[in-house]
């Protein structure tokens, strides 16, 4: 079985092949890069609407090839189903993505499955890890979130009560005047910085980046040195990040922890959650790159576990939701589980 992912919520314009059987994927993605500021809802849109069809075509050519070398019929599909990221994300993205899926999905006739991506995030994770009960950290973009999965759910155990980590970063960054995304510029600096005092804010199990996003762009201001700015957010953020996974775990008894989302890449976040692990005796499982931000790979893998659960989506029915909580989704593909 081979599955076809889209994906485009912000962003990166990414299709994707998964090949169930030897869990191979190819991926490719074209990302929207702003000349100025952050992403902007219009221009993210229109370069959805050029780059999505054409990585549709590259992975389709992929699938094409597979399918031929395989010895499938011309005739035939080389695709078995198309997941999309249904949400959550922006409206005018996801709305491109949702009619290019659709109308590969009935051109081909194969199922349409539509995907929760920040549970996407975290089950890509949990797939090549290999656990089976992980709590997750998504720290992406536009989100936060620490997720464990029960009685046919993923529940939401903590979150961000305002902006997502990487968009506070991005928002300082473009404060002191650096080009989009600002999370790896953030780390390359605080290499040589100090650390200077952020406000941390963790309220139970929750989170707030606000604060600490102004407080940084006020110590910029007056004068402190910008890689000391930036070694004192990413200690305090990703202390943030650190201390409510390891409060998770705890309440929830688990011993893994699967790590999701773009901000996952920075080295420091992972060295924290690492130490953190290994003092509670826990593992940590921090998937590749290609797989920590947004790509069509998770869509593909995440997709072929919901087609083969049955969990598709008429065309009819296949509307997208930019608000698409990930406690929303009613877990099919892990059915048999009571706990
Ligand atoms: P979401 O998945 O919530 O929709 P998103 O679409 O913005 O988020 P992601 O690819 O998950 O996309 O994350 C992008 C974010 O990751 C950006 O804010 C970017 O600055 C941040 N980021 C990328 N690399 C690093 C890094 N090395 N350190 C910190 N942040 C990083």
């Amino acid at each position: 079985r081979r599955v076809l992912g889209i994906e485009g919520t912000a962003w990166a314009a990414s299709a994707a092949v998964y090949e169930v059987e030897t869990d191979d994927v190819f991926i490719e993605s074209n990302p929207y890069q702003p000349e100025s500021g952050g992403i902007h809802p219009r221009e993210a849109a229109e370069h959805m609407s050029e780059a999505v069809p054409s990585v549709v075509e590259t992975a389709l050519a992929e699938a094409r090839e597979r399918a031929a070398e395989e010895g499938r019929n011309a005739d035939a599909a080389p695709i078995d189903a198309v997941a999309f990221s249904r949400g959550p994300g922006l409206g005018p993205c996801l709305r491109i993505v949702g009619t290019a899926a659709r109308a590969v999905a009935q051109r081909f006739d194969v199922p349409l499955v539509g995907v929760n991506h920040m549970v996407a995030h975290l089950e890509v994770g949990r797939h090549y890890s290999g656990f089976d009960r992980p709590v997750c950290l998504n720290a992406s973009g536009a989100n936060a979130h620490v997720l464990a999965y029960r009685n046919g759910r993923y529940r939401v155990l903590g979150e961000t009560m305002d902006t997502g980590v990487g968009n506070a970063l991005d928002k300082f960054t473009r404060h002191v005047g650096w080009s989009h995304p600002g999370g790896p510029k953030v780390e390359s600096h605080a290499r040589d910085g100090e650390y200077v005092d952020l406000p941390y804010v963790v309220k139970g199990m929750d989170f707030s980046f606000s604060g600490i996003m102004s407080a940084a762009k006020d110590e910029y201001d007056s004068g402190t040195p910008v890689e000391d700015v930036c070694r004192g957010l990413e200690e305090t953020v990703f202390a943030m990040l650190t201390e409510v996974s390891e409060r998770a775990l705890s309440l929830t008894g688990r011993e893994e922890l699967v790590l999701g989302g773009g901000v996952g890449q920075n080295d420091r976040l992972q060295g924290m959650l690492r130490e953190m692990c290994e003092q509670r005796g826990a593992e940590l499982y921090v998937p590749e790159d290609r797989f920590l931000r947004d790509n069509a790979g998770m869509i593909a893998v995440l997709g072929a576990k919901m087609a083969a659960a049955g969990d598709t989506l008429a065309v009819a029915e296949s509307a997208i939701d930019s608000d698409f909580r990930p406690d929303e989704v009613a877990v099919s593909w892990r059915a048999d589980e009571s706990e």
